[in-house]
């Protein structure tokens, strides 16, 4: 089959699973978004996955992304950064991501206000919770969240959407990790109160469903779409 076949009939594969599992958990009439993981594959596989009608595509690497954001320009895709961001990298993501879901602490959340331009609409973020206290994990842990966000939603070029995690394997073969980020989400709403709270950023291809079953409003998908990574 050629890529553009295999990425397309992946893409309504996903896209089944997700309205299946919203169904089955009784989220009727809800929708989750599609985030199609892009990291390690060529440009050609993003607009394979392009031309069969996927918008919103998750990148780890900046400087990988950076190159398919200038080889795909024109089109109206909507970048999203997922990766461990350094302070030396948020004036590029500033300027080029629509998203970035991967945000840990205020210094990185202030320079990307900061440096995002005038003539773009204020950057989405997702602040990155270390949900299961892993010490090799980025993220912040669960009892600084609060602060964070509060923190967040007074940067004059950023909208705080959500929370975002990376479970354990582990810890949340039951969505026990995946419960317990919804659960500091709806705390956040009650205490803070962002203007613009509204995202869920979990689950994988493995853990899909379970993400769903938890509330996961964005669902971050590669392998299952792009097949494996090298
Ligand atoms: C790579 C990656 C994904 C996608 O993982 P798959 O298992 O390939 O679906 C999702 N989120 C983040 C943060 C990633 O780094």
């Amino acid at each position: 089959m050629s890529q553009n076949n295999q990425v397309r009939q992946n893409l309504q594969h996903i896209q089944q699973r997700i309205e299946t599992q919203l169904k089955k958990s009784g989220r009727t009439d809800d929708i989750a978004h599609l985030l199609a993981v892009s990291k390690k594959h060529p440009s050609s596989a993003i607009q394979a996955a392009y031309t069969a009608g996927q918008r919103d595509f998750g990148e780890n690497y900046l400087q990988e992304a950076l190159h398919k954001i200038n080889v795909l320009k024109g089109n109206d895709i909507v970048w999203h950064f997922i990766g461990p961001i350094q302070s030396n990298k948020t004036k590029p993501i500033a300027e080029h991501f629509h998203w970035a879901h991967s945000v840990d602490r205020s210094k990185i959340a202030q320079r990307i206000s900061d440096q995002r331009p005038s003539s773009l609409p204020p950057i989405n973020l997702c602040i990155q919770v270390n949900i299961d206290d892993e010490p090799s994990k980025s993220g912040i842990s669960s009892h600084d969240t609060i602060a964070l966000a509060e923190y967040c939603t007074s940067l004059p070029r950023a909208r705080l959407r959500g929370l975002m995690c990376i479970p354990s394997p582990e810890d949340n073969k039951h969505g026990q990790s995946f419960a317990k980020l919804h659960s500091l989400f709806n705390e956040v709403a009650e205490q803070i109160k962002p203007p613009y709270w509204d995202t869920l950023s979990m689950g994988m291809s493995a853990d899909l469903e379970l993400a769903i079953d938890h509330g996961a409003t964005i669902v971050r998908i590669g392998t299952d779409i792009f097949g494996p990574r090298q």
